[in-house]
């Protein structure tokens, strides 16, 4: 079967191209979006020093420059579509996603990963160009958790409410959301409130934020990648077949990592062909073809 990976970056934990796609073909994955992260400096914690291209190339405009994702289209451009999401507080930033869109042939608006609110105006500006491109935006949201006083904590985005009121403002656009301040809510409990991650095992609740905004906004979809994706199904597998099952249409395959944890955990749920074809490819083919 073919498999879609709507989430991943060039030159992010220590792979170059080859590397790259010797892990995809490992991993039978034929295509994956390769998404930008530009910030600023101050934005992001210097942690993420050995896993980005930034501090290595000097970029000035964030971790995972939009020329790195370039280079890798231009060298094996059957394997991967173009994501680009400039830093809204540029204030180039509609123009750089036009030129992007039109020269380069960037496909979706990603990764948005700025120290700032999703619902503040440059990012909704930035948001209703993406929409008039017919550019799928992906989101990372990630809340502070635990004492917001203890001193810098690491947050994108905002809180969920946040999200909420991007959906509401911005219903000509297509969202991807992704990260601990997505998918923690998949459960109607106050975890989100101390941790990014639940714990393995844990049951989850009924009444979370996540499939209330799933049911009432037709252009939310999910981005199942990396831990916080992984483990918000992991948790409860039981919930997690139904949730497949009742999300099959906005689900999407996505690892923003070189792991196997995603592929691994699906088999274990035992999914009919029809819906695994959907989170696999057809879901993220569809953003990018009937969405227009
Ligand atoms: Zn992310």
């Amino acid at each position: 079967m073919k498999i879609i990976d709507v989430h991943n970056h060039p030159d992010w934990h220590g792979h170059n191209l080859d590397k790259y796609l010797a892990n995809m073909d490992a991993n039978n994955i034929s295509q994956t979006w390769l998404l930008s992260w530009e910030c600023a400096y101050t934005d992001y914690s210097k942690s993420y020093a050995s896993k980005v291209p930034a501090e290595i190339l000097g970029s000035t405009t964030g971790p995972i420059p939009f020329s790195r994702c370039i280079s890798y289209k231009e060298r094996a451009p059957e394997r991967f579509i173009l994501g680009y999401a400039p830093d809204p507080r540029r204030p180039d930033a509609c123009e750089l996603l036009q030129g992007a869109h039109d020269i380069y042939g960037a496909q979706t608006c990603g990764e948005c990963k700025v120290r700032m609110m999703f619902d503040d105006r440059e990012y909704l500006r930035l948001f209703r160009r993406a929409g008039k491109l017919k550019m799928p935006v992906t989101l990372h949201l990630q809340d502070e958790v635990g004492d917001r006083d203890a001193g810098w904590h690491e947050w994108w985005g905002g809180d969920i409410d946040t999200l909420e009121r991007i959906l509401q403002a911005c219903p000509e656009t297509i969202f991807l959301g992704h990260a601990p301040g997505f998918w923690i809510h998949i459960s109607g409990d106050d975890l989100y409130k101390t941790s990014n991650y639940p714990p393995v095992p844990s049951k989850v609740l009924p009444g979370g934020r996540l499939p209330e905004l799933l049911r009432k906004y037709p252009n939310l979809y999910c981005d199942w990648s990396a831990g916080s994706g992984c483990r918000a199904l992991k948790r409860d597998p039981v919930f997690a077949k139904e949730f497949i099952d009742e999300f099959q249409d906005k689900f999407c395959y996505a690892r923003d990592y070189f792991d196997t944890q995603h592929q691994d955990f699906i088999k274990t749920l035992d999914l009919p062909q029809e819906i695994l074809e959907k989170i696999y490819h057809k879901n993220a083919e569809r953003l990018l073809t009937e969405y227009k």
